[in-house]
């Protein structure tokens, strides 16, 4: 098992969680880009958004649910944040397992970078 994020999903590769359940695993960015910076990502492999199918359309609906949550725990669904689901290299994905960024503490600027 190559990636990244599966070991973290098995714990060989140590996070800070902030949420596991059957199907998701949420920790904090080891390189945070703003004040709350956490990746929302399923246990199960999907190297990309291309690879999505049908039958993970539950799995994205778990993960942006998730990510609401954890923003309202930490006090910014009032304020805001925002959600980022990088796919490729233009995007800037680097790390070849889903993941749902979770930005939020700072005015994050539009259009982005
Ligand atoms: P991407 O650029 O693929 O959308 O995002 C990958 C994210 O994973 C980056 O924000 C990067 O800081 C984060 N990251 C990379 N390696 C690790 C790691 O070993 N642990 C944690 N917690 N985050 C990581
Ligand atoms: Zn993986």
């Amino acid at each position: 098992m190559s990636c990244l994020f599966c070991k973290i999903v098995a714990g060989e590769v140590p996070a800070k969680r902030v949420h596991e359940d059957e199907e998701l695993v949420a920790f904090e960015d080891i390189n945070p880009q703003a004040p709350l910076h956490v990746l929302v990502i399923p246990k199960r492999h999907i190297s990309t958004l291309n690879d999505m199918t049908a039958a993970d359309d539950a799995i994205v609906g778990q993960m942006a649910r998730r990510a609401a949550a954890i923003a309202r725990e930490r006090g910014f669904d009032g304020s805001g944040y925002r959600t980022v689901l990088n796919c490729n290299s233009d995007a800037g994905q680097t790390v070849f397992h889903i993941h749902l960024h979770l930005l939020a503490g700072r005015r994050l600027a539009w259009p982005p970078g």
